[in-house]
């Protein structure tokens, strides 16, 4: 297989002491490939492994590791980087400090405008938002239901009015309205072409002049592939965008529209749409992203290899800290974003005598949503202290995460049980050499 011969290459080039051109030939072959294959757009794909190369050549490769895996990690981390950094909160949508906040939503048709007005919408009301929802599609009276149909099930306010043929008076009378109504969020719908034209782009430069938008989002199909960059720079030289929202993800595209629109407008990613059902909706995680792209299970299984190697200072951390009497949700957190990363207990296990052959626990990637989410909702110092999270904290952390406070008392009933049973584990097995799945399992109760 592929990674059998990478693998033997390795071997070869293990113990050189820097990345040369020839030393990475076939890492970067096969990077290109797994981009080409996800439909990043070919210059792009051009421009970015040229940085990437550029920045490489001359680096210094760890003991441990060779050139390849040197490099693939660095394509890893500067896509990731490229892809909007570690820490996605910075591209959330920011509110107006005068409400109502005013969204727009663009795109061609189809690409989920309407059904992501319904899960922004969604969204906000969970954090306790007044929404109103602008049907400005106003071409298809079907589009206009659409979104009727979407509030209705939400209980979220419609403006719409199907006797006007003008979006951009619509857009208007809408903000008249939501200032009325003192709503604190307005998201506007528009119309999409199969194809971008000059009409379309003056109604929506016009309901731009019109209300000012303090977001204008450009929803794109992650399937679209190869024309994405066109389409994109198009809205964004006309619009001058302010994001973007990735749908149909949970389709089998390999997302190389993120990188390419990316690449070509410099806006931040978002939120992607992960399913037609209107919770099926997250923020966008730069680091997922890149695997995705890179995701031929070779190149990441290389990049795992590469950080498994980095990230044992990490877990060398966390022993120290289980040695020392507790985890608190802070150790959880990163513990829960390791295994994110590894989609494994690896990082653990590399603590434990003999259990470096476990395969690859099962996550429930929406309990641990929902654990970060929770946890992300406290303090520093209640991460530090849980015995901070008297009652009225609880309700707090369980409304900014959108949980509830039973959620919140059984993460705590976690944590304790974790250190409960790490402190049984040192005891009874500090010495042995063999573990089973169970243990795991009563460890990270999930
Ligand atoms: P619009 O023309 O841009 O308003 O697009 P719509 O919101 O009407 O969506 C077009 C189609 O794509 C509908 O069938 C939606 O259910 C579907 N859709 C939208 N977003 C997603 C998504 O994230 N995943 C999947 N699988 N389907 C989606
Ligand atoms: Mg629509």
């Amino acid at each position: 297989t592929l990674n059998e011969k990478l693998q033997s290459v390795f071997k070869k080039m293990r113990g050189e002491a820097r990345i040369t051109e020839d030393n990475i030939k076939e890492a970067i072959r096969q990077v290109k490939m797994a981009m080409l294959e996800a439909d990043v757009n070919y210059k792009v794909v051009k421009k970015f492994i040229s940085g990437v190369q550029e920045k490489a050549l001359g680096e210094e490769v760890l003991k441990s590791l060779s050139a390849d895996q040197v490099f693939i990690k660095i394509v890893n981390d500067e896509l990731t980087s490229i892809l909007g950094g570690e820490d996605p909160s910075a591209s959330k949508i920011t509110l107006s400090s005068t409400p109502p906040t005013i969204i727009m939503l663009v795109g061609l048709q189809g690409s989920g405008k309407t059904t992501t007005a319904g899960k922004l919408a969604k969204h906000f009301q969970k954090n306790d938002k007044r929404v109103l929802m602008v049907a400005d599609d106003i071409y298809r009276p079907a589009a206009i239901d659409q979104l009727e149909v979407l509030g209705k099930q939400l209980g979220v306010d419609v403006y719409s009015d199907k006797d006007n043929k003008n979006a951009v008076d619509i857009a208007q009378k809408s903000y008249e309205y939501a200032k009325k109504s003192a709503k604190d969020i307005v998201i506007i719908d528009t119309a999409g072409r199969l194809h971008v034209n000059n009409e379309l782009m003056d109604e929506l430069f016009n309901i731009k002049k019109a209300v000012s938008p303090d977001e204008i989002l450009f929803v794109a199909d992650a399937m679209t592939g190869q024309d994405a960059v066109n389409v994109a720079t198009k809205f964004n030289n006309d619009l001058d965008i302010s994001g973007v929202i990735l749908t149909k993800l949970d389709g089998d595209a390999r997302g190389g529209a993120a990188l390419s629109i990316r690449e070509v407008t410099g806006k931040p990613l978002k939120y992607v749409g992960v399913g037609e059902k209107l919770d099926a909706f997250e923020p966008f995680y730069p680091d997922r992203m890149a695997s995705r792209i890179l995701g031929m299970g070779d190149v990441v299984s290389l990049v795992e290899m590469a950080q498994d190697a980095i990230e044992e200072d990490e877990a060398e951390k966390l022993a120290d800290k289980v040695s020392k009497g507790g985890m608190d949700f802070n150790d959880m957190l990163s513990q829960f974003k390791m295994i994110r990363k590894m989609g494994s207990f690896e990082s653990i296990m590399k603590l434990m005598p003999g259990m470096g052959n476990m395969k690859k626990a099962d996550v429930d990637e929406d309990q641990i949503k929902k654990i970060e989410a929770i946890i992300n909702s406290m303090t520093p110092r209640e991460r530090r202290y849980y015995k901070l999270l008297n009652g009225s904290r609880k309700k707090r952390i369980a409304r900014g995460s959108g949980t509830s406070v039973s959620d919140v008392n059984k993460l705590i009933s976690q944590l304790q049980q974790m250190n409960k049973m790490l402190k049984k584990f040192k005891k009874k097995y500090g010495g042995a050499d063999k573990i089973d799945k169970n243990m795991l399992k009563n460890i990270f109760p999930m």
